[in-house]
């Protein structure tokens, strides 16, 4: 059994000063009814406890950690960066840097505006939409989270799907009218709303591929329908790339698929472990944004020195040229996600239990299903009781796993073979303890 003595005891106390003792609510731990371990410190592929425990970690801070934690690169130049001062509120070069090397792997990116977090891009997007097309109606999908501005908090996945709430309390009617939700991955639903009201539509919000529902990919040919259906009405087509960005290619989505938006989102991975997040587009569009224009937006801390430098750091990392004959970083993710996901596959057919698997670059996850899951329904019918057996098995076992089915798991440059090796061994006798727990 895991010693999580001191872990509980400091979650006790952290409920009596935040709500559900977290400053996220996923962390919690609440819908796989265990305690959360309280992390000390994070090194490679490995996150510790303050118990002392060690495992092998395929959150990666819901994502950003593409390089592992505390990349010596990332560390040194942090390291010196502070000594410069943490703030100073005026254009420095490092903003121009990060632009550029965003740029150079997202080519739809024409002009780029630096946030902190990605619900402050998603927010600043829908808005910039909104004054660009003067309409005020959004289209967004049904699992789909864009973090939690009032106009995105409907019909959202993750945290959302997980405690069960559509929409949250606080979010006005009025706001909520304005939202239209669609099923995923089903192209006559769009097609009738973009039929009926394409026109008096700002914009369409879609994670191009999804990870807040658990990892969903699109089908064949969903997003170049959608482009088609926003083009033909003038509707600003925004990819959410917050968590598939850098992920599932380098170029994210838009080049995976070959689909170009109008506006993209970033976050995650462009700030490298720092709060950064970033939206940017088609050069007409963004040219309304303040000063440039006349939609509002600005942050305080928005291009802060430190955060900008642990993401240049970790963009140089993933988008050096590879040594000849080896695969770049991007590919060399995907494959080390493939095997892991290959012997998850077979482990699970061992034990006789039946998963979906699903990958997009180094993004990745399981389902309990017996069938197909291409929306946030299917992925709802997902076997929870089983979901937490396996959870809590994994961690006994040393292995990190976000704890909900709604969320998706992440490959790092940091995870070695041996490492996924022993996180296979460790699946089987997870999958094991889910066969025998419905016996
Ligand atoms: C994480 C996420 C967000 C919200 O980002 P925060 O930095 O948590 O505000 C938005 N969209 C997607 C697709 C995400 O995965």
């Amino acid at each position: 059994m895991l010693n999580l003595e001191k872990s509980l005891a400091a979650f006790n106390e952290a409920k009596t000063l935040m709500p559900g003792g977290v400053n996220s609510p996923v962390r919690s731990y609440a819908n796989v009814d265990c305690n959360p371990p309280f992390i000390a410190k994070a090194k490679g592929d490995r996150i510790f406890d303050i118990d002392g425990n060690e495992y092998i970690d395929y959150v990666g801070s819901w994502g950003p950690m593409v390089v592992g934690h505390a990349h010596p690169n990332v560390v040194k130049a942090l390291q010196e960066a502070v000594t410069r001062g943490t703030s100073y509120g005026a254009p420095t070069l490092l903003e121009s840097e990060l632009a550029k090397l965003v740029m150079k792997v997202y080519p739809s990116i024409e002009v780029i505006r630096m946030v902190n977090s990605g619900t402050e891009a998603t927010m600043s997007a829908l808005r910039l939409a909104r004054g660009y097309t003067g309409r005020d109606k959004i289209v967004k999908f049904i699992g789909c989270y864009h973090g939690h501005s009032d106009s995105l908090l409907v019909n959202a996945g993750s945290g959302m799907a997980t405690f069960g709430v559509p929409s949250s309390p606080g979010v006005t009617k009025g706001t909520a009218a304005d939202t239209i939700s669609v099923p995923y991955n089903d192209v006559e639903a769009i097609t009738k709303v973009m039929d009926e009201m394409g026109d008096e539509i700002a914009a369409v919000i879609i994670e191009p591929v999804a990870g807040n529902m658990g990892c969903v990919p699109p089908k064949q040919g969903y997003l170049r329908k959608i482009r088609e259906l926003t083009q033909a009405h003038g509707t600003i087509l925004i990819f959410d790339e917050v968590m598939c960005g850098f992920r599932a290619s380098l170029g994210g989505a838009q080049a995976a698929y070959g689909i170009t938006p109008d506006l993209t989102c970033l976050g995650k991975i462009i700030g490298g472990g720092l709060p950064v997040a970033a939206y940017g587009g088609r050069r007409d569009i963004m040219m309304k944004v303040s000063p440039a224009g006349p939609v509002y937006q600005a942050g305080t801390l928005s291009g802060n020195p430190l955060a900008m430098t642990a993401g240049i750091e970790t963009l140089k990392l993933i988008t050096a040229e590879p040594e000849p004959g080896e695969a770049d970083y991007s590919r060399m993710l995907t494959l080390k996600t493939k095997k892991l996901l290959l012997g998850w596959l077979e482990k699970a057919k061992e034990a006789g239990v039946t998963i979906q698997a699903h990958q997009a670059g180094s993004m990745f996850g399981i389902f309990f299903n017996e069938h197909e899951v291409y929306n946030y329904d299917d992925s709802c019918a997902s076997d929870q009781e089983a979901f937490k057996v396996w959870f809590k098995s994994m961690l006994e076992q040393g292995i990190y796993l976000a704890p909900s089915q709604f969320e998706t798991l992440f490959m790092s440059g940091a995870h070695s073979d041996e490492d996924i090796d022993r996180t296979i061994e460790a699946a089987g006798k997870a999958f094991k303890a889910v066969a025998e727990s419905r016996r």
